[in-house]
């Protein structure tokens, strides 16, 4: 396979220099790529229909005899029209073609062909409107679909992949050992290879994919088992005790529960065999934070530094303003891009002697000059922002520290195994006393000024408000536009009612101060962009207006919701949005009918596909290109299973039976992996 890719797309027959180039724009510069460019559906030939049998308007194939020769015709505008009837024996169909004179020479009258399309009813009669169409006799089987570029359909890249398996060597290499195919029932590479492109029959299509997708799998789950180092080390950084207790009486609040078992599970972590590597799953108001904050405690107790890395600065800076005040004693730092240099060497410094017991900050962590005395503790914010390669960086800067991930995205439990491997998970499940449900309306923009009469009463009696407004993208013409919008609340909407204003374009200091003003509540309504999407926390927030409400995702709908309904008062969220079609709807009906996370995220999840719910490149895992995160759970279980038996025996994959798979793991993780 290696080699494979060695060999350009331009060596094969049927690509010259300008084809080269639009493969190059599918991300296919060699055959190794080409045959690792699976198809996205396929055209099933291989089992031609009757007439009759043939579903309306779904494509399908039908096997019928021409029964006369084309007739043609022209119509206006210079276009000429072909009719072909043709039969099964038992019923007839027309078919009709436009300015393609070379179907009378194509189709023969009294032969028979498979043809593929919508067949469509007029009236009694049936028709297909230019069906494709092969020669009944050779028996033609299913047909790949590819994604596609203009310039390369489908059946160019077809003819392609057939000359690109034409290459495979006789003695293929498969990465998978052949003592894992047998037992899990797996097909060869060369055959799966051979099938996934161009299947005689659906069921050897499904073969090779099962293959292809545990490859897929496995091959993740070897690199993310490999990342942690997991399965090798032991626990060099032992808490000396359990210092929770002690933490829990900091608090100007009783924990929760949940909270109280989260932080003992991750304590017991802390002392066990292993470094702890967790992930704390909470929907937005959980309590996150206090978690977190109690690990920092019990690590400096113990003799470590604790790391906080947030996504965004305001958030670091929330972050270090609640656990400065909470933790005294505990010497904590807020580290991110716009220090002062000196204040910025002070901070190196204090790291570097381990004066500083807790840093928090933004990916400014990373940076190479950062180094710490004895690093004992990673946590990372809004985990899904951050790629598995940026948490192992802030990982290398000490020998094996404890990880904690935070995620306010809930999760259902099936993806959660997929991205983050064998992670240990605890759950928030419950919500610190007091809080409220959110009521939630959805609106169409003809009732915003009724809104704005709820708002103004609301700032009225002292509360405050977030405005929403989709971000403004260069040269798009956005009624909502973040400016425009203020000064039409500013003059007509909200007169008289302090207005600040957000959005992403603005420098880390000056979006600092408004939100600053925010919280202090010298501003009483926020219009922003969804920059307050993560860690805002003002209490005394009763109200969130979202504007085009249809363009979010609903995992990111309640995140936005969840800034509100903080305080002792009653708290609303309004979704507006013209939007009509009926997944728009759907989706909107969900929030006005749950404030359960868990299950906006399930629903999330079935409405838009796993592809759309994280964004391919929030979560920084490599991209899938053949599993599905919804469909192929028990194949993923299986692979996750083959992956650590795997490394137990071989943690290195030095083995020549592993030869192959490490190569493709390095591959995926474009080598980080090492
Ligand atoms: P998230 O999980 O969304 O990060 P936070 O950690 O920001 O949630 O907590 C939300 C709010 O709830 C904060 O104002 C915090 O002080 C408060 N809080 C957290 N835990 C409790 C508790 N056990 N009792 C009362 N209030 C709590
Ligand atoms: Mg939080």
């Amino acid at each position: 396979m290696r080699s494979l890719f060695s060999i350009k797309i331009e060596e094969l027959k049927g690509v010259g220099e300008k084809r080269a180039k639009l493969f190059a724009k599918l991300g296919v510069p060699t055959v190794g790529a080409l045959l690792r460019y699976y198809p996205r559906a396929y055209e099933d030939w291989s089992e031609p229909l009757s007439i009759r049998q043939a579903p309306l308007d779904v494509p399908c194939a039908i096997r019928a005899t021409v029964l006369q020769r084309p007739s043609e015709a022209r119509i206006r505008g210079g276009m000429t029209l072909y009719k072909v009837k043709v039969s099964d024996g038992e019923s007839d169909m027309e078919l009709t073609y436009f300015n393609n004179r070379y179907i009378p020479l194509m189709l023969k009258e009294g032969k028979q062909y498979i043809f593929y399309g919508k067949v469509k009813a007029n009236f009694s009669k049936r028709e297909m409107t230019a069906p494709e169409f092969a020669d009944a006799a050779k028996g033609p089987g299913v047909h790949p679909i590819y994604p596609l570029t203009q310039g390369l359909s489908s059946r160019i890249i077809e003819s392609v992949v057939q000359n690109a398996l034409e290459l495979l060597p006789d003695a293929m290499q498969d990465p998978i050992p052949e003592a894992i195919r047998m037992k899990y029932g797996l097909c060869h590479l060369r055959y799966a290879l051979e099938n996934i492109h161009c299947p005689r029959a659906m069921k050897d299509m499904e073969i090779a994919r099962r293959r292809l997708v545990f490859e897929e799998l496995l091959i993740l789950q070897l690199g993310l088992l490999r990342l942690k180092g997991r399965s090798r080390t032991e626990n060099r950084l032992r808490l000396l005790r359990d210092d929770s207790d002690g933490y829990f009486r900091l608090l100007p609040f009783k924990p929760t529960e949940a909270q109280r078992r989260a932080v003992k599970e991750a304590v017991a972590d802390m002392m066990g065999s292993h470094p702890m590597n967790r992930l704390i799953q909470g929907d937005v108001g959980s309590g996150k934070t206090a978690v977190a904050a109690a690990l920092s405690y019990c690590a400096a107790r113990s003799g470590m530094q604790a790391a906080l890395m947030a996504p965004t600065e305001i958030l670091a800076r929330q972050h270090y303003d609640t656990l400065s005040s909470l933790l005294k004693g505990v010497h904590t730092e807020l580290l991110t891009g716009s220090l002062t240099a000196a204040k910025k060497r002070a901070i190196t410094e204090g790291l570097q002697s381990g004066e500083i017991q807790l840093i928090i900050g933004t990916h400014a962590l990373l940076s190479e000059d950062i180094a710490f005395q004895r690093l004992g503790l990673v946590i990372t914010d809004e985990q899904h922002r951050f790629g598995v390669a940026q948490r192992a960086a802030l990982a290398s800067k000490g020998d094996h520290p404890h990880t904690l991930v935070m995620s306010a995205t809930p999760i259902p439990r099936t993806l959660a195994l997929m991205i983050y491997g064998d992670l240990d998970i605890s759950v928030l499940d419950e919500m610190p006393p007091g809080r409220q449900t959110v009521d939630t309306y959805a609106i169409s923009g003809d009732k915003r000024l009724r809104a704005f009469r709820f708002i103004k009463k609301q700032i009225d009696a002292g509360r405050q408000c977030y405005i929403i407004c989709p971000m403004i993208e260069e040269g798009q013409n956005d009624m909502a536009s973040v400016n425009e919008y203020a000064q039409k609340a500013r003059e007509e909407w909200l007169p008289g009612c302090k207005i600040g204003v957000l959005n992403g374009k603005m420098k880390a200091k000056e979006k600092e101060s408004v939100m600053e003003d925010f919280s202090k509540g010298k501003i009483s309504v926020l219009i922003s962009t969804t920059v307050v999407e993560v860690g805002m926390d003002v209490p005394n927030a009763t109200v969130m207006m979202i504007e085009n409400a249809e363009r979010y995702g609903l995992s990111q709908l309640h995140q936005l919701r969840g800034r509100v309904g903080r305080g002792a008062h009653k708290s609303i969220c309004i979704l507006i949005s013209d939007a009509q079609n009926e997944d728009t709807v759907a989706r909107l009906k969900t929030m006005c009918l749950t404030n359960d996370g868990f299950r906006i995220a399930e629903q999330d999840l079935k409405l838009r596909g796993p592809g759309d719910f994280f964004g391919h490149r929030q979560h920084g895992l490599p991209e899938l290109k053949i599993a599905d995160m919804t469909q192929d759970v028990n194949v993923l279980k299986q692979a996750q299973a083959v992956a650590r038996e795997i490394l137990r025996e071989d943690a290195e994959l030095s083995s020549p039976a592993h030869r192959g798979l490490r190569a493709e793991v390095r591959q995926l993780f474009k080598n980080k992996t090492d």
